[in-house]
């Protein structure tokens, strides 16, 4: 478990390599990134985490809230259209 991937000390984050370079090329709609919210509606409050960008190639950041046990996986692709942060709902948090 790599620790000083997280940005966010409530947040543990973890990478998991797919082996794979990106296939396709990347979202022009996006080439600074996107920002996550992994919140299903406004109401939760969360945890926001800073994740390094881009990934090294194809995978999946499991992000895993050390205060309630949130665990959300986001995908990655290597490119410059992956995720630059993640919102992730905490329970713990919700006022
Ligand atoms: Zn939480």
């Amino acid at each position: 478990m790599d620790e000083g991937l997280s940005s966010n000390p409530d947040v543990t984050v973890n990478w998991v390599d797919a082996g794979r370079e990106p296939q396709n090329n990347f979202d022009r709609k996006f080439p600074w990134g996107k920002p996550i919210d992994g919140r299903r509606s406004g109401e939760l409050a969360g945890c926001q985490v800073l994740l390094p960008w881009p990934a090294e190639r194809c995978g999946l950041w499991l992000l895993t809230c050390r205060r309630c046990g949130m665990k959300l996986a986001v995908t990655a692709a290597g490119r410059v259209d992956d995720a630059t942060s993640v919102i992730l709902p905490c329970e713990k948090k919700r006022a």
